[in-house]
């Protein structure tokens, strides 16, 4: 019998950024999966953070929370929708980690009086990291490299990555390039240029592309094939189309498998798949492109104008959509402009309201409004994380008859906390990995719209966040109405609130958001766009 080698596939992106690198490398998976081979997907990113906690959303996009709590970019949410692998915070490596282990060896002396230098010391803690999951469980591992082909700071990994291919066996890798074909609109033709010269850049450091996915909005004719090949001395096969897709990003693993990227794949790295069903993906194609009906909903948070800062929420919603049969029309609105003056004719026929997490004051007074407006009008409200704190403060003041009450995020001096720290977060003085993370266990209470949404007693939910509901008023609260729907058993702490004679009005301590899938959407999700449906179409 013939030794188990993992093969690895290792992706880089050129000629621009926002490319779609990670959306790419998640369908990949996707059709490696679907072909019933068993992988790993991890993300290479250059900055210098540790991990991407303390990153501001606004800046780079929603932080992204694996079940052991790693707080990564958000590529890592596109792999875990589209493949059923699984993912820890160690699938995401940025240069910050590789240094402080790094360093943190060489103050043990485990460099025994050696210089220590990125060449070969950095490369080969990233080559470590490349490797951490070969073994007879897993078939491909894909590597993704954040930023672009002649940044600066991904040199090192850049090197890294030669050198693996290098001893790893060039038969048992491949370097994918993901590059751009731009369509110049005046001369009216697709231009190769960018990509040649970017493929030139990764020549230079020794590594030669095996295959290329080229971006681009209008179709390439085989003779630009051709000419891409030669001039980038990739094999004429290996040159891959990736045209922006139609009407959604799930048309994208049927895409890539119509360009014969799979099949490639597979040819190259010798790999015993099976026949490919791609059949799943097609159903949601043909859901999403045949919908029964619409429905307007409304996202009311801070970082609006920023689509990838709510990206595992509004997916989350499309998926709920697709689970429902219908085209859900997501409304962005600006938290910061909203007063309860105004809420009535901003939010105007919308079917559903939902507010996000988020951290710090700005935008909150907006938010309560907006609350206050779905508890009154029995318009289905869906609080995410700070959505369900904004929504007990809501009913502390409004209907506790508690005027002042607040998150202690937000007010120091209020005599009612309703939201407030857990003694453990008092005394916290480092920003980075010290929230309440990653998955907990919740129990559902009977009779309740979680439980029956849900279907069952206990649940696993991530969470990301430092405070809580303050137990001191929960017989208050509860006295009043509220309904405490989900507990953590071993915390005693309250997870989920709900409104009863509401239509749907469900407030979340944790992040649903990160467990939904196309192929599985998540079922509170589901819960509150049928909510939402049903309330457009009794109007
Ligand atoms: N700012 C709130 C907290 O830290 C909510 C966090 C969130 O929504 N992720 O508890």
């Amino acid at each position: 019998m013939t030794k188990h080698v993992t093969k690895h596939i290792i992706i880089t992106g050129g000629v621009v950024s926002s490319l779609g690198k990670g959306l790419t490398t998640a369908c990949i998976g996707a059709l490696l999966e679907a072909r019933g081979l068993r992988i790993r997907i991890q993300k290479f990113d250059p900055y210098i953070n540790v991990d991407a906690g303390t990153m501001n959303p606004f800046q780079h996009g929603e932080v992204f929370v694996t079940v052991d709590g790693g707080e990564t970019d958000l590529d890592l949410g596109h792999y875990e929708r589209y493949v059923s692998a699984p993912f820890s915070r160690n699938n995401n490596i940025t240069s910050g980690r590789i240094y402080r282990d790094v360093i943190a060896k060489e103050r043990k002396g485990a460099y025994l009086g050696g210089c220590v230098q990125v060449v070969p010391h950095i490369t080969n803690e990233i080559k470590a990291n490349i490797r951490q999951w070969d073994g007879p469980e897993v078939d491909v591992v894909l590597s993704e490299l954040g930023g672009t082909a002649g940044d600066i700071e991904g040199a090192a990994f850049l090197e890294a990555f030669r050198q693996f291919v290098y001893e790893h066996g060039r038969d048992n890798c491949i370097f994918l390039h993901l590059t751009l074909v731009p369509y110049l609109r005046a001369s009216g033709e697709l231009k190769t240029k960018p990509t040649q010269q970017s493929v030139g850049i990764l020549r230079q450091i020794g590594i030669q592309p095996d295959m290329l996915v080229c971006r681009t909005e209008k179709p390439i004719t085989q003779e630009m094939r051709d000419k891409i090949a030669m001039f980038c001395n990739v094999e004429k096969k290996h040159v891959f189309e990736e045209r922006d897709v139609e009407n959604t990003i799930y048309e994208l693993p049927q895409v890539l498998h119509d360009e014969g990227l799979d099949d490639a794949i597979i040819s190259r790295l010798g790999l015993p798949a099976g026949s490919q069903n791609l059949g799943p993906w097609q159903e949601v194609v043909h859901t999403v492109t045949n919908p029964t009906g619409t429905v307007d909903v409304a996202v009311v948070g801070k970082y609006v104008e920023l689509k990838d800062a709510y990206k595992s929420v509004y997916e989350s919603i499309d998926h709920a959509g697709i689970a429902n049969k219908v085209e859900v029309k997501i409304h962005r609105i600006n938290a910061e402009e909203l007063t309860d003056e105004n809420v009535g004719k901003r939010l105007r026929g919308m079917s559903g309201i939902l507010v996000p997490g988020g951290f710090g004051e700005r935008g909150i007074e907006g938010k309560i409004s907006a609350v206050r407006f779905a508890r009154e009008n029995k318009i289905p409200y869906y609080g995410l994380c700070l959505g369900m704190q904004i929504a007990v403060i809501d009913f502390a003041r409004n209907v506790a008859g508690m005027d002042d009450a607040n998150s202690s995020e937000f007010s120091r001096e209020t005599k009612h906390p309703v939201i407030s720290l857990l003694k453990d977060q008092r005394d916290v003085k480092n920003m980075g990995g010290t929230m309440r993370l990653g998955a907990q266990p919740c129990k559902l209470i009977e009779g309740t719209i979680a439980r029956a949404a849900y279907g069952t007693e206990m649940i696993q939910e991530r969470h990301r966040h430092r405070y809580e509901f303050n137990n001191d008023f929960r017989g208050q609260l509860t006295e009043r109405g509220l309904v405490i729907s989900g507990v953590n058993p071993e915390l005693d702490l309250v997870e989920i609130v709900e409104l009863k004679d509401h239509p749907f009005f469900v407030g979340v301590q944790f992040h649903p958001e990160f467990q939904s899938k196309p192929l599985k959407p998540h079922p509170l999700f589901t819960a509150w766009v049928k909510a939402s449906v049903d309330r457009s179409r009794s109007q």
